[in-house]
């Protein structure tokens, strides 16, 4: 047997429920309208159309509820078809924005039960003598039809079907279809919402240039719709990534601190998620982006998804790192400042406590620095800091710390070492010292230095404890002539 296919422009229509089946393909062709690119106020008007010729109807309307509180309602009357000319009312001046006092009984029972998403329909010869028929009668209505749009669970309009020739009594079946047709109304609405929503956020993201992205939690999936991902071109708009993929974007000295941070949030009961990271884009240059999200939970308050915007902020971090780094230098000798010092004095304790390793810290002190200005003047003192400075930098490792912590007295912290390495390199740095004297301005300029040493394992005391008793062995080395480093161990 051979495949059939076909498509469905007709159906074939017997004498029996002639209205039900054509309801149905009119129906058939509201979807393909909507789901067409025309634009909703284009389909919504080609619905009403098909509908009204389908029904035979005098007229299809649609009110989009503007305000509704519980004494008044305001309405606009803001889609029609007309079987003829004379049916017309869009553009009357009365349906323009109109609002109603909800004032009597029968009214607030309409409106109550549109908002509960019920149909209503009425033969107005049959009606009470009340403010419902006078109205009907008023419009020369014989008969109608109501039934309420909802969108995201609100009464957004209602959608009308007036008859001006007949008394005509509309079937369930035929309510039931026409219901449906309210539901593509709604779901046109919806899309138009939806599209001005991301109409909005491709101006923002103009503008602040920045993207945006979602973390499925669940599948462990990553969504990204932003230029900023696609301007490496393996983050193509729409994609999925895997968490491990997008990481090969990521700058590797920011990776570990990244996921840290995401491993440290998910377990934590906070809700918006901020992180600076770097990223590589197609030409293998890396830029700063910042990361915004919030966290959806389930109805457990399980976490579910993690979705934000991504801004660009590449001119916002080259000032921060350029205040950071000013913040942390010294200016003179361009290596790290007091300030700073404390702080990695500080973490290297902390990280010894915990990982049970050694470190050592030595303090130099530059001799009898006064009588170099008070000989060669106090430039030519600068310039002997700064040459200094350059003879330790040569003789220490990456890790090593070295700061400025006073006049002419300079701190060196040694990751991993023990008191016998950190006195092998301090004697280095001493001989280097008495071996180059600065040439500056014509001068050469001899200085000797002399310097403290401890080291850390389990000392269990503090950092201001740790700088006093290595300030204390210098002060031995002062003592017992200079030019020379003493330990604490020996002290
Ligand atoms: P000692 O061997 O005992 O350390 O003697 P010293 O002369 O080096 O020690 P003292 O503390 O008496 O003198 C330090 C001098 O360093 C005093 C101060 O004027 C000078 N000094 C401090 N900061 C600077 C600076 O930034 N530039 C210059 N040129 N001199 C500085
Ligand atoms: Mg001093
Ligand atoms: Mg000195």
């Amino acid at each position: 047997m051979s495949l059939k296919t076909g498509s469905i422009k007709e159906i074939l229509l017997t004498k029996e429920n002639l209205l039900e089946k054509s309801l149905l393909s009119s129906l058939s062709k509201s979807t393909e309208i909507l789901t067409s690119k025309q634009g909703w106020e284009h389909g919504i008007n080609a619905i009403l159309k098909d509908l009204g010729n389908t029904t035979k109807v005098s007229r299809v309307w649609i009110f989009q509820i503007i305000e509704l509180n519980s004494e008044y309602i305001t309405q606009d009357y803001a889609f029609e078809w007309a079987a003829a000319p004379k049916y017309v009312q869009l553009g009357m001046p009365v349906f323009k924005e109109f609002k109603n006092k909800i004032g009597t009984e029968e009214y607030r029972e309409l409106i109550e039960s549109r908002t509960k998403g019920e149909w209503q329909k009425a033969i107005t010869r049959t009606l009470p003598d009340t403010y419902l028929k006078s109205t009907l009668v008023e419009q020369k209505i014989k008969s109608m039809l109501t039934i309420p749009i909802i969108v995201e669970e609100k009464l957004w309009g209602v959608l009308g079907f007036d008859d001006c020739e007949r008394e005509y009594d509309w079937s369930d079946t035929e309510i039931a279809l026409l219901q449906i047709a309210s539901f593509f109304i709604s779901s046109a609405v919806l899309q138009n919402r939806l599209s001005s929503k991301e109409k909005q956020l491709n101006i923002l993201q103009k503008i602040v240039s920045s993207g945006s992205w979602e973390y499925d939690i669940r599948n462990k999936h990553l969504l990204t719709y932003s230029e900023i991902f696609s301007s490496n071109d393996k983050f193509l708009e729409n994609k999925h990534f895997s968490l491990v993929d997008f990481f090969k974007f990521v700058h590797k000295d920011d990776r570990k601190n990244l996921l840290e941070t995401i491993i440290e949030f998910f377990s934590g009961d906070k809700e918006i998620f901020t992180y600076d990271l770097r990223i590589e884009n197609t030409k293998g240059k890396y830029q700063w982006i910042e990361i915004i999200g919030a966290l959806e939970r389930d109805s457990d308050r399980n976490p579910l998804k993690l979705s934000g915007i991504v801004i660009k902020v590449d001119s916002r971090k080259k000032i921060e790192i350029k205040l950071k780094k000013e913040a942390e230098t010294d200016h003179l000798t361009g290596i790290l400042n007091r300030r700073i010092f404390w702080e990695k004095l500080d973490y290297q304790i902390k990280k010894s406590e915990n990982r049970n390793n050694i470190f050592s810290l030595l303090i130099f002190d530059i001799d009898h620095f006064k009588k170099v200005n008070d000989t060669w003047g106090h430039s030519a003192g600068d310039e002997v800091l700064k040459h200094f400075t350059l003879l330790c930098l040569k003789e220490l490792r990456e890790g090593d710390s070295f700061s400025r912590v006073g006049g002419e007295e300079f701190a060196l912290i040694l990751q991993n070492a023990s008191e016998k390495i950190a006195l092998k390199v301090g004697e280095r740095i001493r001989k280097s010292v008495e071996q180059h004297p600065c040439r500056t301005e014509g001068f050469e300029i001899s200085i000797t230095v002399s310097a403290g040493c401890t080291s850390y394992k389990d000392s269990k005391i503090n950092s201001k404890t740790l700088y006093k008793i290595t300030d204390a062995a210098l002060y031995k080395a002062k003592e017992s002539g200079r030019n020379r480093i003493t330990c604490h161990s020996e002290e």
